[in-house]
């Protein structure tokens, strides 16, 4: 999942940049609110997290505002100094989903995040199921049928990110702007790459069951029965 993070306290933009990557997550961070917006508009972006203050021409409440104006439709979470009911209603009323008061804790934000990033119907709770697939965000684990599988951090991105859009074909393009930041040098070349590792992982050793993750030739990869 792509995540745009526009946050001014560069120890703060820092930490948890890397805690996302270690997690899976492709992580963007912007340190004002001007070129915060001219990225929040990029549709690529799966959520983006505004700190409310920012340096700037604007806060980040605008910055939300403005973004749902020119078609943002990916969940944003705002960071609020004080979690005073004017802040909420404010932030909620710009466009944003869901507030976060500062100081937060990292578990607290990935909790926030992941709730966001939830849709039904191919969700059930927390935990992505396909056919005998399952994958749980929060615990980071993957099994098929009963047996575990261990996944790399980008594995496991581009397998969520596979099934969260199942039954889509999914292009090249559209997995390296999901699952890769804008600083990753990817080659088309890297998806197969890893389309390949995901193969022996999840369909490969188990032959029984259906082959889930599909090349569509001429566009790309598709998980499905
Ligand atoms: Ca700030």
């Amino acid at each position: 999942m792509r995540v745009l993070f526009v946050e001014d306290e560069e120890k703060i933009a820092k930490a948890v940049k890397r805690g996302l990557e270690l997690k899976g997550y492709a992580v963007d961070t912007v340190a004002d609110a001007d070129t915060g917006l001219s990225y929040a508009v990029d549709p690529d972006y799966d959520i983006i997290i505004l700190d409310r203050m920012l340096p700037g021409s604007m806060d980040g409440i605008e910055v939300a505002k403005k973004a749902r104006e020119e078609g943002q439709k990916a969940p944003i979470l705002l960071l609020t100094a004080r979690g005073s009911i004017d802040d909420r209603v404010e932030g909620l009323n710009s466009g944003a989903d869901d507030y976060l008061v500062k100081p937060f804790s990292f578990s607290e934000l990935v909790a926030r995040i992941q709730a966001l990033l939830r849709r039904p119907p191919i969700v059930t709770g927390s935990v992505l199921e396909y056919d005998d697939l399952s994958l749980d965000p929060a615990r980071y684990e993957v099994t098929r049928g009963n047996t575990p599988i261990k996944l790399s951090s980008k594995e496991f991105a581009l397998l969520e990110y596979l099934m969260r859009h199942a039954d889509q074909v999914l292009t090249k393009d559209m997995i390296i702007n999901h699952v890769w930041n804008e600083d990753a040098i990817v080659m088309p070349n890297t998806v197969e790459v890893y389309i390949g590792y995901l193969r022996a992982k999840v369909d490969r050793p188990f032959p029984k069951s259906s082959q889930l993750i599909n090349t569509v030739r001429g566009f790309g990869y598709k998980l499905s029965k």
